[in-house]
């Protein structure tokens, strides 16, 4: 028998964390923070009652808490190279930058560092009496599903998962086995992304006529994964020197140029950083934006880093475009300039002149995907469906029951479940 606890994710993307229990282990599953105005937390578990921490990928939703458990005790975090150094980037950030309190600093982040343990796809971990092995999940270089044998029982928890081939990193494939239970994200459960090539050559004939009018594009992107995916398709198609990239992403590029075997196409991807301008100040800043160029910036969505500098100068060029490539959650600066067409400049609110536009370039399975990989499940396992909004994991378990004729719940938060 095994004991599924669900810590938080449920119904909501954001500090995800499971709880998975035998008769002789106990082993967590990612322990993110939800990164709204104060960040949320998971359901408190305690550092002694856990025999040690399985960390998916380096997204904060799934890291971003971990370092809590290490006030006190020196419990084993099993990560892939590649993701623990981005973790230590990441949370460094996460604690430089947050103005609230946190129940963590950076001292229990490098205690926390010193216990990784280093494992790789497809070897086979022993927790106690439990066997893990980590799966290719397709979604950022050294992300992993978790496939676990315990209590007689075989579980499969995806993490988050892109099954579609990126410029990054290899989609993921359906594990053969049989499973008693999966655990499976749904970010994206009731939306279609478009076909990738279409989208990266719409994407690269908006950049073209920015670039042909003189004007400066911006394209906010995340530090972890978007930032890499953007410069490795501006590179394919031909874009050198007036490619300029800044922020965290800079020192996040050097570490997956570490970590090659995590890349698809490591060898273009090392081609795409030798020709990008790494901004390293105030003078570089101002340089990028002097001439026809092409910037990667964080945030995301538009909420604080250096992005902003970049849209106080050029938001009011009808010559230039913001093209904004990751998802805008509602009420970040990114969101409302897409539905108002207005953005904060200082303390005025201004319209918007350079075009704004958004390209769908997910790391998360679609919903064609998500049904696919469902389908692909050998067995009858019992569904589980988390890391989505309300409708969206709603709307999973119902496609699943009725589609599939397979059992399938969204659990809250702090739902129990043996199997
Ligand atoms: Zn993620
Ligand atoms: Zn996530």
């Amino acid at each position: 028998m095994v004991r599924l606890s669900f810590l938080g994710g449920t119904r909501e993307v954001g500090r995800n964390a499971i709880l998975v229990e035998s008769a002789g282990a106990r082993l967590l599953l990612d322990y993110g923070v939800m990164l709204d105005e104060e960040p949320g937390f998971p359901a408190h578990v305690r550092a002694t009652d856990i025999d040690g921490i399985v960390v998916t990928h380096a997204h904060l939703d799934h890291s971003g808490a971990v370092p809590i458990f290490y006030l006190t005790e020196r419990k084993p975090v099993f990560i892939t190279p590649i993701t623990a150094e981005l973790v230590r980037v990441l949370i460094k950030d996460f604690i430089k930058l947050s103005g609230y309190y946190l129940p963590f600093e950076y001292l229990e982040l490098e205690t926390m560092m010193r216990c990784c343990r280093d494992i790789h796809y497809g070897m086979r971990i022993r927790v106690k009496d439990m066997v893990f092995t980590p799966i290719n999940a397709g979604h950022i270089p050294g992300s992993f599903m978790v496939d676990i044998e315990a209590g007689g029982k075989r579980i499969l928890y995806t993490a988050d998962i892109n099954t579609i081939d990126t410029r990054l990193v290899r989609g993921a494939r359906v594990p053969r086995r049989r499973y008693d239970v999966v655990i499976i994200e749904s970010t994206y459960a009731t939306q279609e992304h478009p076909d990738r090539r279409d989208l990266e050559e719409e994407f690269i004939k908006e950049v073209r006529s920015v670039i042909d009018e003189g004007g400066r594009v911006l394209i906010p992107a995340f530090a972890v994964g978007r930032s890499q995916e953007m410069l490795s398709i501006l590179h394919a198609y031909g874009f050198r020197r007036n490619v300029y990239i800044d922020g965290m992403a800079r020192e996040v590029n050097e570490i997956f140029l570490s970590y090659p075997d995590y890349l698809k196409a490591p060898r273009a991807f090392m081609k795409a950083l030798s020709t990008v301008r790494v901004v390293r100040g105030w003078r570089d800043r101002r340089e990028a934006l002097k001439r026809p160029s092409i910037i990667v910036a964080p945030s995301g969505m538009l909420q604080g880093g250096t992005a902003i500098y970049y849209m106080e100068n050029l938001a009011l060029d009808e010559r230039s475009g913001v093209f904004l490539v990751s998802f805008q959650i509602p009420g970040t600066g990114g969101a409302k300039l897409l539905e108002t067409g207005r953005f904060t400049i200082g303390d005025r609110e201004e319209e918007v002149k350079a075009r704004v536009r958004r390209f769908d370039f997910s790391s998360h399975a679609g919903m064609t995907q998500l049904h696919d990989f469902l389908r692909g499940l050998r067995g009858e396992p019992k569904i589980y469906v988390i890391h989505g909004e309300e409708e969206n994991c709603k709307a999973l378990v119902d496609w699943t029951v009725e589609e599939l004729g397979l059992e399938a719940q969204a659990p809250q938060q702090g739902d129990e479940f043996e199997v």
